[in-house]
C-alpha cells in the first residue's frame, strides 16, 4: 500500500496495514527548505500493529538527503536511515503504560496524518551540525596536516574565547 496522507489508525492497526512506497522530499515544505536540494526519494517502510497492547507505527524511512555543509557551505549527501518505533496514544493513561524506551505519538480522534508525521521523524532525524565527509575529518583531526593546509581558510584567525570554547565541546 503506498503512503497514505492520512490513516485511521483503529483500522490500519486491526488490518496490520503495511506501507512501502516513496516519498518526494519535494511534497514535504518543512523538511525542504533546510535541504541543499530536494530533489530525492525516501523510501518508507511502515507497519501498523499493536505491541504490548497498544497501536503501534514501526519501520524505516531510508534515502539519500541532500545538504549543506556547516562548514563549507558545500551541498553534500547524507545517506540517512531512520528507524521508527511508535505506540500511538490517545490517553494520558495509555501514555503511562508506555515502556521507557518507546517514543509516544499522539493521535487524536484515531486519526493520524501519516506523511506530516514521516516529515516530523526525518526533520528529527537531520543532523544538528551537517558536515560533508572531508570537514567532518577535519573536526575529528584525521588528516589535518594535507587538507587543512591546502583548504583556504575560512575561519576569522582571532576566535572570541567563548567560541572557541564552544568548538571543544562539540
Ligand atoms: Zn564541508
Amino acid at each position: 500500500m503506498p503512503i497514505p496522507q492520512k490513516i485511521r489508525v483503529s483500522t490500519a492497526v486491526n488490518r496490520r496495514e503495511h506501507y512501502v512506497g516513496e516519498l518526494a522530499l519535494s511534497t514535504l515544505p518543512k523538511l525542504s527548505g533546510l535541504l541543499a536540494d530536494d530533489a530525492s526519494v525516501m523510501q518508507v517502510d511502515l507497519l501498523a500493529c499493536k505491541i504490548i497492547g497498544l497501536p503501534a507505527l514501526t519501520g524505516v524511512v531510508e534515502g539519500p538527503l541532500k545538504l549543506e555543509c556547516s562548514r563549507c557551505n558545500k551541498p553534500y549527501q547524507l545517506g540517512l536511515r531512520h528507524e521508527l518505533d511508535l505506540r500511538l496514544v490517545s490517553s494520558e493513561e495509555e501514555e503511562q503504560r508506555l515502556m521507557q524506551d518507546c517514543e509516544p505519538y499522539w493521535v487524536q480522534d484515531d486519526e493520524l496524518a501519516l506523511r506530516d508525521l514521516l516529515e516530523d521523524e526525518l526533520l528529527l532525524a537531520l543532523p544538528m551540525l551537517p558536515r560533508c565527509d572531508s570537514c567532518e575529518n577535519i573536526v575529528n583531526g584525521i588528516g589535518a596536516g594535507a587538507t587543512e593546509s591546502a583548504a583556504p581558510k575560512q575561519e576569522p584567525r582571532r576566535e572570541n574565547p567563548f567560541a572557541a570554547l564552544k568548538k571543544f565541546k562539540l
